[in-house]
């Protein structure tokens, strides 16, 4: 059942007089459930009773924190179909995109849960003290790091579980010891509930502090604005445009007390298709791409939206059979008429570029916020002069840019703003004769791939989900995999602090059997 309130910490809320609705875009109309706006009070009351629950949670062993996540993970499965039926009611997502995505988000939740039964993941760096070191005595400095506090999560339009209420940013602020308040996405504020509710029942369940969760309703920006501004928010997550992202790491860099906004935003993901790709699998490469860049209506933050290469005949034939296989397929239902309108002014707006040829337009009549693909071709020297061909258009939509020599297409890479992906096409050849191609690219992106489509994002250890602005505003961090733990601690040092009141991991005992640094060697010692 939804019922449209705020969830603050355990209690349902709905002192706010302003309501909205979500809507689905199949049908082409409001949804049956109406949401209470958070007020300034429910605000204020959510960040507080976090701010409490702060000071005990983060000193909860990682066992406990884990037992937590995983039973979060068993909540979000155990509300079954009526999960799925919001996710696809409010998003128009097919049922398995609904249920893909909610086993990555359980198995998020499952891989933090695991990061903390290790619990090597608190980076313990020991120095130990020699009294007798001349000409100064050398003191015994430990460091670990410690969660930030309570962080805002803003959930994602186009990832209404993984990257929403108990998404990537959420598991990996919980992970971390942070409490979170979500303030949950307009488009689908049912699914948000649903998930928001398994989340709490599974605090009550795991014995956690009241208010480690709370879940905000909004269909504005001043309650994320507010948020943000709180001086008891430490930190806070958000996947969305640049316009959002940036509005609110500015905000929050205009606070008496700055804090880090961890923003993932817009992305191109530029191809690189280099001479080989062309000559041996220009067709096969062209009919991959062609379904990766249609891929849940190209609403991907990796969905490739730039295609590079040197002009010729071959390049010719690749754009020629993207262009034919794109419209072969079938066009898909979009999240939103407000993402769909923004797609066609923007598809509209690259279109009438100076020098812009449109080699594919998929023309037959669709449903209601159905998307049509589109390709466009454009010079390299067009695309240099123009940065409005730089730009995100969120949807199954990309621009290809035939280079005049590997040169332009070098200082093409250099000119563009920060990726999540670059990916290149070719031999292994290819890439040792076009080394300055591949630095040009690595030098702008998180992840570079080698013979693939970069749509598909693997959550592990060793994923990066980041990249130079804009793709996020710190390109030292990732969103995605076990890594994101990182964005929501910071290090402290203890110097000469008495073995048994220092922090569990950092005594001498080590009774986490933990991994450790201890001068200069990784030991469980
Ligand atoms: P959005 O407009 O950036 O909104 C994301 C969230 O941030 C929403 O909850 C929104 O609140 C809030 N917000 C936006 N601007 C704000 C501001 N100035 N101050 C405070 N809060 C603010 O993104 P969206 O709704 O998810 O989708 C719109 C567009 O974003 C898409 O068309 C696409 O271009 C882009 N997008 C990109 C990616 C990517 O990964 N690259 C992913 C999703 C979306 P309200 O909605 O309540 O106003």
């Amino acid at each position: 059942m939804i019922s449209g309130t705020n969830a603050i910490g355990s209690k349902s809320s709905k002192k706010g007089n302003k309501t909205f609705k979500t809507f689905d875009p199949k049908q082409n109309k409001d949804t049956e459930w109406t949401f209470y706006e958070a007020s300034a009070n429910e605000i204020d009351e959510a960040v507080d009773l976090a701010t409490n629950a702060f000071k005990v949670y983060k000193d909860f062993s990682g066992a406990k924190k884990a037992g937590f996540l995983e039973a979060i993970a068993d909540e979000i499965e155990a509300i079954g179909d009526d999960l799925i039926y919001t996710y696809c009611k409010e998003s128009g997502l097919p049922d398995g995109r609904a249920r893909g995505e909610r086993g990555r988000t359980m198995g998020q939740l499952r891989a933090f849960a695991n990061l903390l039964k290790d619990g090597s993941w608190v980076e313990a760096v020991i120095e130990k003290a020699q009294p007798n070191r001349e000409p100064m005595p050398k003191s015994d400095i430990r460091k670990m790091l410690f969660p930030l506090g309570p962080v805002v999560v803003f959930g994602a339009s186009n990832f209404p579980l993984a990257f929403s209420t108990a998404g990537g940013d959420t598991a990996s602020a919980l992970a971390a010891g942070c409490p979170v308040i979500v303030k949950s996405h307009p488009m689908h504020a049912g699914t948000g509930e649903l998930v928001s509710s398994a989340i709490i029942k599974a605090a009550e369940k795991t014995g956690m502090p009241n208010g480690v969760f709370s879940n905000l309703n909004s269909s504005g920006i001043e309650v994320g604005q507010q948020l943000v501004k709180h001086p008891k928010v430490k930190a806070v997550g958000f996947t969305g445009s640049i316009n959002g992202g940036t509005a609110l790491y500015r905000l929050a860099n205009e606070r008496d007390e700055p804090i880090p906004v961890f923003a993932e935003m817009g992305s191109i993901n530029p191809v690189v298709v280099l001479p080989s790709a062309l000559e041996n699998d220009g067709d096969a490469w062209a009919t991959k791409y062609a379904s990766s860049i249609t891929l849940g209506a190209g609403q991907f933050c990796t969905n490739p939206g730039l295609v590079l290469a040197v002009k010729g005949d071959k390049l010719d034939g690749f754009i020629k059979t993207l262009s034919e296989e794109i419209v072969k397929l079938e066009p898909t239902c979009m999240l939103h008429p407000n993402i769909y309108a923004k797609y066609n002014e923007g598809k509209k707006e690259l279109s009438a570029q100076s020098g812009v040829t449109i080699t594919a337009d998929y023309k037959k009549d669709t449903n209601a916020n159905t998307a049509k693909p589109s390709i466009l071709k454009v010079s390299g020297a067009d695309f240099l002069a123009n940065t409005k061909l730089h730009r995100e258009v969120f949807g199954p939509f990309s621009v290809v840019v035939e280079c005049e020599n590997t040169s332009e297409l070098e200082a093409i890479l250099n000119h563009l703003e920060g990726q999540l992906t670059g990916t290149i096409l070719g031999s292994e050849e290819d890439l040792e004769n076009n080394s300055g191609v591949v630095d040009a690219l690595q030098s702008r992106v998180g992840r570079i791939l080698f013979n693939g489509v970069p749509t598909g994002v693997e959550v592990n250890s060793s994923m990066v989900h980041g990249g130079p602005f804009p793709a996020t505003t710190d390109p030292r961090f990732t969103s995605v995999g076990t890594s994101a733990i990182k964005r929501w601690v910071r290090p402290v040092s203890f110097q000469d602090w008495p073995n048994k009141l220092l922090p569990l991991a950092l005594q001498n005992e080590n009774p986490f059997k933990i991994t450790r640094l201890v001068e200069g060697e990784y030991t469980k010692n």
